[in-house]
């Protein structure tokens, strides 16, 4: 019997087999074997909505790594459709199933290692189970959707679920040309944005022809007449689909960890310390199935992505191998191309912080180009950054856009990683030419104007005050701007003219201040203030307005 230390690592995607990978290079005298259900290792589950939608038509480039590769690079065994059924803690055994034959064994380890991912939620309602209803977690779920599509020549296909991979299997399906709708029992697609900024991303898949069901649930999925089915809202809405994806979300696999008595937190994942150990000093967890700590909130939270569970393999196995190295937590940064715009956000939501009890933050709106003006084919980024007063650390940020949005989160986001505050998004020297940024990058702008807030210059009014401030609106935007659509009660004294009639306003009142996107505002804002008025941009300007007023009308607020 071998003597070296046996380390066996239940799961072999991402936490997994970076775990065991990175463990060889740290340490060649352990034994590790990795067991997975599937009949898969190290295969890529960020690019199966693309292999559905015959983006990436191969399926074996989904595989980054084999059995083979394990064995000959690493000496990992590796033990495919081999699942997992019990540990024995103080035995320190696990239970293995061979899914083939049936048969089963125990194996011994040492030290053990839990990435068992995050299974799709299938709510426990009539017809989820029928024929044509699927959920994407792997290779053969894929392998099915595409055959259905196939075989069936579907045409329509209703997304339950209007969340990360919910959207991206809206992308690919139709690229395969099938009629979408999604059904989302929130008011908003991606829940993880603030209501407003969804705005944007709900307008382009409207104006792509997808069929958004918002604030309404899954009530039940019904067999057709004659073939196909029925998805029944909870409002009664009847969509026919001749397919449908359930993605309204996943739950950490904790089956194994709960039976083995390991402690689980309040979030439903594994309790882990920073250096990604269980409650068992023997066993560590790793991925979706472990609690993580919210660097920006604070708090524990479950947070189901690729980058932290590579993250966090890697640091197990440092740990397993003696390295002090500790997981930093997380802030959520996160990014998705749906139809042509991307969405990104990194650090938490203004209803994140809400819900977490931080009050003291402020935030900005700003809607600029992808790069300069003057260069053709800028698009706008709309971005909202938000930072804590009054010490001006990031919190976190969202945008949207056809270009360039996640190189501007991702700056964000090592921003934050950095503790940055909006003093260093203001001083950040980013690269630049006319077709990749501007002199003043929208990250750049973003930390300007969140010092204009910090430091008095510009007082931002809060957009879901409008309808109850006793404030003047004063739009200060051409006139025939002003008739094409204005906020509600507004008047109207360009900024072209606001130097020669500033006497017609009030100075005993507030005055709210809008524009087009906030920068005229701004200039008058702080002419205003210089002449001793009581002057607040609304910052972002009407495109802002627009997009609060969306959000409310489909009562994105109540989220
Ligand atoms: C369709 C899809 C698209 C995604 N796109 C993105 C993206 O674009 N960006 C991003 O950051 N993240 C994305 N993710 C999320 C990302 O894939 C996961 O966060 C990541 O894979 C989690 O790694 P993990 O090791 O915890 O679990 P997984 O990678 O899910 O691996 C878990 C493995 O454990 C196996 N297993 C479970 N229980 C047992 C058992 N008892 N015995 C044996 N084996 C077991 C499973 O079969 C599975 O193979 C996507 C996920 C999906 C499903």
């Amino acid at each position: 019997m071998s003597t070296s230390r046996r380390v066996l690592i239940v799961g072999g995607v991402a936490g997994g087999a970076s775990c065991a990978a990175r463990l060889r290079r740290l340490d060649e005298s352990v034994e590790i074997a990795v067991f997975d259900r599937g009949p898969y290792v190290s295969f890529a589950n960020c690019g199966l909505p693309y292999y559905v939608g015959n983006v990436i038509a191969d399926e074996r480039t989904l595989l980054v790594a084999s059995r083979e590769t394990f064995r000959e690079r690493f000496n990992v065994e590796v033990h495919t459709e081999t699942e997992v059924t019990a540990i024995d803690r103080s035995a320190r055994t696990i239970s293995v199933r061979d899914v083939r034959t049936g048969t089963s064994r125990v194996e011994h380890y040492d030290v053990l290692v839990l990435s068992p991912g995050a299974a799709p939620i299938r709510p426990p309602l009539p017809g989820v189970d029928l024929p044509g209803v699927f959920a994407v977690r792997n290779i053969p779920d894929s392998r099915r959707i595409r055959s259905w599509i196939a075989d069936r020549r579907a045409t329509t296909a209703v997304v339950v679920g209007g969340g990360f991979i919910g959207l991206e299997m809206v992308e690919n399906l139709i690229h395969r040309e099938l009629s979408v709708a999604i059904l989302e029992k929130l008011p908003q697609v991606m829940p993880p944005l603030d209501p407003e900024v969804a705005v944007p991303l709900m307008e382009h898949l409207a104006a792509k022809g997808v069929h958004l069901h918002l604030g309404d649930g899954l009530a039940r999925i019904e067999q057709r007449d004659g073939g196909g089915l029925v998805v029944v809202s909870e409002s009664g809405a009847r969509l026919p689909a001749d397919l449908v994806i359930l993605a309204i979300g996943v739950r950490p696999e904790t089956t194994l960890a709960t039976d083995s008595g390991l402690q689980i937190g309040p979030r439903g994942g594994i309790v882990v310390d920073a250096q990604m150990r269980t409650s068992d000093p023997n066993i560590w967890a790793v991925g979706d199935v472990v609690e993580v700590h919210d660097v920006l909130t604070g708090q524990e939270t479950v947070l189901p992505l690729a980058g932290p569970a590579n993250r966090q393999g890697r640091v197990a196995a440092e740990a397993i191998a003696g390295r002090k190295t500790n997981f930093r937590g997380v802030q959520a940064t996160a990014v998705v191309g749906v139809l042509g715009l991307t969405v990104a956000s990194t650090g938490a939501s203004e209803k994140g912080l809400r819900r977490a009890g931080i009050a003291n933050f402020e935030k900005v709106y700003l809607h600029p180009g992808h790069h300069a003006a003057y260069y053709p084919g800028a698009r706008p980024i709309h971005l909202k950054l938000l930072f804590s007063v009054p010490d001006g650390r990031i919190l976190g940020a969202q945008a949207v856009g056809l270009e360039g949005v996640e190189k501007r989160i991702d700056v964000i986001a090592t921003a934050i990683q950095f503790n940055g505050t909006v003093h260093d998004l203001a001083e950040a020297e980013l690269c630049y030419a006319p077709q990749f940024g501007a002199a003043k990058d929208p990250v750049n702008l973003a930390g300007m104007l969140a010092e204009n807030v910090l430091n008095g210059d510009m007082p931002v009014a809060d957009w879901l005050e409008m309808d109850t401030t006793g404030a003047l609106l004063l739009d200060v935007r051409e006139p025939d701007e002003f008739v094409g659509g204005h906020v509600p009660n507004a008047i109207n004294l360009p900024l072209s003219q606001l130097r020669h009639r500033y006497g017609e306003l009030p100075k005993d009142r507030d005055i709210w201040i809008c524009c087009g996107v906030g920068q005229r505002g701004y200039y008058a804002t702080r002419f205003l203030a210089q002449h001793g008025y009581r002057s607040w941009n609304l910052s972002g300007g009407y495109a802002t307005y627009l997009a609060f007023k969306a959000a409310k009308d489909s009562s994105g607020f109540r989220t």
